[in-house]
């Protein structure tokens, strides 16, 4: 799946071994949050790319994977605590 940045001009700036956390609210109004390990490489600008796995019963990974082109989703960088050097 491909995200784009809000801002076209930001640029993807996390390591190899680094997470994003993506979070959103489910159908009762709860928060939801899972990390996910990007594709893409360093500097990349204005998106970057993850792999998932659905799970049919899954409460994120059929989230992500039923949004639309055009949807929105929160998510943070850097989570991990190994970095490739
Ligand atoms: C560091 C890290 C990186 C990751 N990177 C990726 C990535 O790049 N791509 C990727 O696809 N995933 C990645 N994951 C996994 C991801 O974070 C999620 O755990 C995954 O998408 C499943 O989340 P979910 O909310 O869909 O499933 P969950 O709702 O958490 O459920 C997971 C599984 O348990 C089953 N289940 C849920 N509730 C129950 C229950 N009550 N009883 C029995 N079974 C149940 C579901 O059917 C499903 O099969 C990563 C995880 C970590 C820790």
């Amino acid at each position: 799946m491909k995200f784009d940045f809000l801002n076209k001009d930001s640029t993807f700036e996390l390591p190899i071994g680094q997470h994003v956390l993506f979070r959103a609210q489910d159908q009762t109004g709860a928060w939801v949050s899972r990390v996910y390990s990007p594709l893409t490489k360093l500097h990349q600008k204005s998106h970057f790319e993850i792999i998932v796995k659905r799970y049919e019963k899954g409460a994120f990974s059929t989230y992500l994977t039923d949004m639309k082109p055009g949807d929105y989703v929160s998510c943070r960088t850097c989570f991990g605590r190994v970095t490739l050097l």
